[in-house]
């Protein structure tokens, strides 16, 4: 879905960092890899960090400078732990999702790349003026520096989510329960009558309802239950504890007593 976007790592020295970024990139439906000058690469730590991303890396491209990996390219962010001494856009990663997406919408010739730097250093300031906007994660500025593939974990997440919410994708998995029709199904004003008399009633054999001095109890208690969208499973459990209040108190469900 974002074959579009490139992922540009530039001079890593730690060829796991390549597969961990590979590996991020593949969870988040990224594909495609361009590695600038690697310092070692291909190389089997590559290879045992990425996991099951090994296609990713198989089709990454490996170029010797920045210029190259960018030259075909519509927009190009590069991130960066630190502050630079000449002010530039910076953006945060939600931010630079929306720019990213953006123009993947009105340009059908987009080419996007989100550039990383190195390990050590980061990206030069030269390369950083190949950029048109500096992405900042917003992390702890004692400790601001994110390992690399962690980086761009971040990036590629934000990218994800922007991209499920405009498309109105789903963003959380179905929780098993809602498998259960049941669950999903509010329970019907006739259900509510039903509960609420039964409740009025058994509120009234335990003592807390005093029908000569009601005190809005009821109208009260409408109004809480209307809070929350009660459904036909929750619904049978509510009669169920009144039922069984019922029997503990000695009144046969019905309401007549049993003792
Ligand atoms: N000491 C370097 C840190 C490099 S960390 C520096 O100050 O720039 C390696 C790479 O991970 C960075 O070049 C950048 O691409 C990315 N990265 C790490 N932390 C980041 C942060 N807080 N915001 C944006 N990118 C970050």
């Amino acid at each position: 879905m974002f074959d579009r976007v490139r992922v540009v790592l530039v001079n890593t020295s730690h060829p796991g960092n390549i597969g961990g970024a590979a590996r991020a990139m593949k969870n988040m439906g990224l594909t495609r890899l361009v590695l600038v000058d690697p310092e070692r690469y291909p190389d089997p730590n590559a290879q045992a960090r990425a996991s099951g991303a090994d296609d990713v890396l198989a089709g990454a491209q490996v170029v010797a400078t920045l210029e190259e990996a960018i030259a075909d390219c519509t927009l190009v962010m590069g991130t960066s732990a630190r502050d630079r001494r000449i002010p530039w856009p910076v953006v945060d990663p939600r931010e630079a999702a929306s720019k990213v997406l953006d123009q993947l919408e009105v340009l059908d010739s987009a080419e996007i790349a989100l550039v990383f730097g190195r390990e050590d250093s980061g990206l030069t300031s030269e390369e950083l003026q190949r950029c048109q906007f500096h992405v900042h994660i917003p992390s702890n500025p004692e400790f601001s520096s994110l390992n690399l593939g962690a980086a761009v974990q971040v990036l590629a997440y934000e990218l994800r989510m922007a991209y499920l919410q405009r498309q109105g994708q789903p963003t959380k998995m179905h929780k098993l329960e809602t498998t259960n029709r049941q669950n999903e199904i509010p329970a019907t004003a006739e259900d509510l009558e039903r509960y609420f008399t039964h409740l009025e009633q058994v509120l009234m054999e335990i003592g807390f309802l005093d029908p000569a001095k009601p005190r809005q109890l009821m109208p009260r208690l409408r109004r809480l239950y209307g809070r929350v969208q009660i459904n036909q499973v929750e619904m049978n459990i509510l009669r169920g504890i009144l039922t069984e209040t019922q029997k503990a108190i000695g009144v046969q469900a019905s309401g007549e007593r049993r003792r």
